[in-house]
C-alpha cells in the first residue's frame, strides 16, 4: 500500500487481506474497526464515501495497527479501549479485556438490587465489574483490589472516566484491604482467574500472548481462588450477604460444592447467553 491515492475502501481490502492471511479471527470486522479508529470514521462512510484518499498519517497509522493487530495483540489494547455494560473502559496490557460473558454477573446483582449496599470487588482488573455495578446499581461504598499495581492504575482512570465513586486497595485478595471494613459488605464479586495452568498453552495467541497471565491462571485446577475466597469472604461479608462469581463453563459443580463444604447458602448458578454455565452466586 502506497501513501498519498489510497483510498478508504482499498484501505479496507488491504486490511483484510493482511488480517486473513495472519490468521485473524473475525478478520473483515477487525479491518473496519480498526479503519474507523484511525480516519475517525463510521460505518457507513465505507459506503457513503469509498473513495475518500486517506492522509499520510493514516496511511502510516493503518501499517502500524494492522501490522500489530496481525501480531496478534488484541483490537481492543490496539484502540484502547472496550464497552461493558454500556460504559466504556480503557485498557491496556496490564489489565483482562472486559468480556461480554462477564456482564452476566453484574446484571445478576443488579436483578437482586444494589442500590445503597456495600461492595467489595475481589481481583477487580480494569474495574470494570465494580464501576458498571457502582454506577447503574448505586450502590453504597464500593471498593476494588487487586495484586497489580498497574492494573489498579488503569482501574482509576476509568472509575475517573465514568464518574464512579469508587475506591481501590493493592494486595492479594482480602489482604489488600483495611481491617476497619470486615463485616461491612453486602456483596461480594469476583472473576478471579480461573483457567487451570496446563490451559493456557491452548488459549488464543491474542489472551495467552497479550493479556496478563497473573488474570488467567488459576493454579493446576483452575479453583485456587474460589478456595480462598470460601476461606476468607465470610469474615467481610454481613450476615446474609452474597458472593457472585465468575467460572469457567465446567467448574459449577466444583466451585459450588467448595463453597457449600464451607456452610454457604442457597448456591446458585447462572448460565451465560451461550447457555453454558457462567456464574456461582452464594449466600453467608
Ligand atoms: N474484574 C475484571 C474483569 O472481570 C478482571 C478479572 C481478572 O483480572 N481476572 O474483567
Amino acid at each position: 500500500m502506497g501513501t498519498g491515492t489510497v483510498t478508504y475502501s482499498e484501505a479496507c481490502s488491504d486490511a483484510l487481506v493482511k488480517l486473513t492471511d495472519a490468521g485473524v479471527p473475525e478478520a473483515k470486522e477487525n479491518a473496519l474497526l480498526l479503519l474507523e479508529y484511525i480516519c475517525g470514521s463510521r460505518r457507513q462512510d465505507m459506503y457513503l464515501n469509498p473513495g475518500r484518499i486517506l492522509t499520510e498519517d493514516e496511511c502510516a497509522a493503518c501499517r502500524e495497527l494492522i501490522s500489530k493487530r496481525c501480531e496478534r495483540i488484541p483490537l481492543q489494547q490496539l484502540v484502547g479501549s472496550q464497552s461493558f455494560m454500556g460504559l466504556e473502559f480503557i485498557v491496556d496490557c496490564n489489565v483482562l479485556i472486559p468480556r461480554q460473558d462477564t456482564e452476566i454477573l453484574v446484571e445478576r446483582v443488579l436483578e437482586d438490587g444494589a442500590a445503597g449496599k456495600n461492595v467489595l470487588d475481589l481481583c477487580t482488573g480494569s474495574g470494570c465489574i465494580l464501576i458498571s455495578t457502582a454506577v447503574l446499581g448505586k450502590t453504597g461504598t464500593a471498593v476494588g483490589c487487586d495484586i497489580s499495581h498497574e492494573a489498579l492504575e488503569v482501574a482509576k482512570k476509568n472509575s475517573a472516566k465514568n464518574a464512579a465513586d469508587v475506591s481501590f486497595y493493592e494486595g492479594d485478595l482480602f489482604e489488600a484491604l483495611p481491617a476497619g471494613l470486615k463485616g461491612s459488605f453486602d456483596i461480594i464479586t469476583a472473576n478471579p482467574p480461573y483457567i487451570r495452568t496446563e490451559d493456557i498453552a491452548g488459549l488464543m495467541p491474542e489472551v495467552r500472548d497479550h493479556e496478563p497471565v497473573g488474570a488467567l491462571d488459576g493454579g493446576a485446577d483452575g479453583l485456587i481462588f474460589y478456595r480462598r475466597i470460601a476461606d476468607e469472604a465470610c469474615g467481610w461479608l454481613k450476615e446474609g450477604g452474597r458472593i457472585y462469581m465468575e467460572i469457567g463453563y465446567d467448574q459449577a459443580e466444583d466451585v459450588s460444592g467448595i463453597f457449600a463444604a464451607k456452610g454457604y447458602k442457597d448456591i446458585e448458578t447462572v448460565k451465560d447467553l451461550a447457555g453454558l454455565d457462567r456464574v456461582v452466586t452464594v449466600r453467608r
